[in-house]
């Protein structure tokens, strides 16, 4: 049967409401990558590797709500301390104990010194950015070409560029990502290629005196950094005294202490969300005593009434139940934990390379840690422009002829530390089978 013919018979529970939320929802949706055509399939629920959806279909979870569950859904511990502290009220209007304790233990995974939460990675972001300025006085920001870093002015920019306006590859032009990015925003954010070690230093040199930040995220996408391009980031920007800033909201699932510990690069502001709230909305970012001192309200006598020199504010930031989840999430993580999660992910590599040979398509199979992922391209993807090359209809025929086979893979493709070799075995003769009939 055809893929979309499927698709429709096996989810008119889904299509219902779709229709239904066209009506009070921008296309239908409230997140744009949930958006898939015909429409997206809604869930019900979630249990360990396991979706289930409202037309009662099971699925075998590959994307763990774009890497968040880390521990699967419904993970017992988590659901505990959530739940006890949901006793103790949703929200109390005033910091709390495991606010404090979650802090310190992701201090500690990072050996950084302070930390505040936001309620999303995009916010860390945001603040991230506004203390690096503060700090260093200065505005222009550098970030990848291709790098996602939230839906917000400064970073919403050459996100995904059309080729023919994003100029020469080693070189690129800041493009808007979106209607309604100002042009003032647009002149104080500078674009480099990542895994271009030689092209960025050059951008980076030139606006050495101008720049506040570079951002970027140790691991772009399903992207690894080529040996040495992180080194030559940090040491370039030491030289400058410009801030480097990773972006671990997803790759900090690389190892107990994120990317830059895998990776043994050290940045001077790191931002974080998806799995350090144990499934609850979060994010936060880390950095040294002194790069956090313009959040600092000055003065110890009572009673203090001076500002900090940087405000920072938000009703849900550190919200306890989000802490107290986080808190139970970090506890199981611990370092056999990523070990057997490299293993579930790279028995999926293996699997998916050996179904691949053979079949005359441009393919590459990538991914590092818990990560695996298919690239319908010719040539290897190191950067936003050979990632650009993808054949996009291949990729969303593939995801959606395994969503109607039982397997949700899309976004960042990663295995979780409760998928067991059953689901990887279950997956790959799905994949196997939908090769065979869309890509022989
Ligand atoms: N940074 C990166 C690298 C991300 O992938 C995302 C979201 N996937 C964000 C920031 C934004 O985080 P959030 O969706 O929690 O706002």
């Amino acid at each position: 049967m055809d893929i979309l013919d499927n698709y429709l018979k096996l989810n008119p529970r889904s299509k219902s409401l779709y229709e239904r939320a066209c009506r009070s929802l921008p296309s239908g949706c409230t997140r744009n990558v949930l958006y898939t055509s015909p429409f997206p399939i809604y869930m019900a629920r979630g249990e360990k590797s396991r979706l289930y959806d409202v037309d009662g279909n099971e699925r075998i979870d590959f994307n763990f709500n774009n890497t968040t569950l880390i521990l699967g859904h419904n993970h017992p511990k988590v659901l505990k301390a959530a739940r006890e502290q949901l006793e103790r009220g949703t929200v109390l209007g005033a910091p709390t104990e495991p606010e404090v304790a979650l802090a310190e233990e992701i201090l500690r995974r990072l050996g950084a010194e302070r930390l505040r939460f936001t309620p999303s990675g995009t916010e860390a972001n945001i603040q991230a950015i506004r203390l690096a300025r503060s700090y260093m006085g200065r505005e222009k920001i550098a970030k990848c070409e291709g790098a996602y870093h939230g839906s917000w002015d400064a970073v919403d920019i050459s996100v995904a560029p059309p080729l023919d306006k994003a100029g020469p590859r080693k070189a690129p032009v800041a493009v808007p990502q979106n209607e309604g990015v100002p042009k003032g925003v647009l002149g104080n954010t500078v674009v480099i290629p990542f895994n271009d070690s030689e092209a960025t230093e050059k951008i980076i040199m030139k606006h050495r005196d101008e720049l506040a930040a570079v951002i970027l995220e140790p691991v772009q996408r399903d992207m690894p950094p080529k040996p040495g391009f992180l080194k030559v980031l940090r040491e370039v920007t030491e030289r400058y005294g410009i801030l480097l800033i990773f972006d671990e909201v997803i790759s900090f699932r690389l190892s107990p202490g994120g990317a830059q510990k895998f990776y043994g690069v050290k940045p001077d502001i790191t931002t974080l969300g998806k799995i350090i709230g144990g499934g609850f909305p979060v994010g936060a970012y880390a950095s040294t005593e002194e790069v956090m001192k313009p959040l600092m309200i000055p003065g110890s006598e009572f009673p203090v009434v001076k500002q900090a020199r940087l405000g920072f504010s938000g009703t849900f930031n550190a919200h306890p139940i989000t802490m107290a989840a986080g808190i139970a999430a970090m506890k199981e993580l611990k370092t056999k934990v990523y070990v057997e999660m490299d293993k579930t992910a790279e028995a999926m590599r293996e699997g998916i390379t050996s179904l691949l040979e053979g079949r005359k398509m441009g393919y590459q199979v990538s991914g590092v840690g818990s990560f695996f992922h298919i690239e319908w391209t010719k040539e290897e993807v190191v950067d936003y422009r050979s990632a650009a090359t993808e054949d996009r209809k291949m990729s969303r025929r593939f995801s959606t002829d395994l969503m109607n086979r039982g397997v949700f893979m899309w976004g960042h493709p990663n295995v979780s530390a409760v998928t067991t070799s059953e689901d990887v075995k279950i997956a790959l003769e799905a994949i196997g089978r939908s090769l065979d009939s869309i890509a022989p």
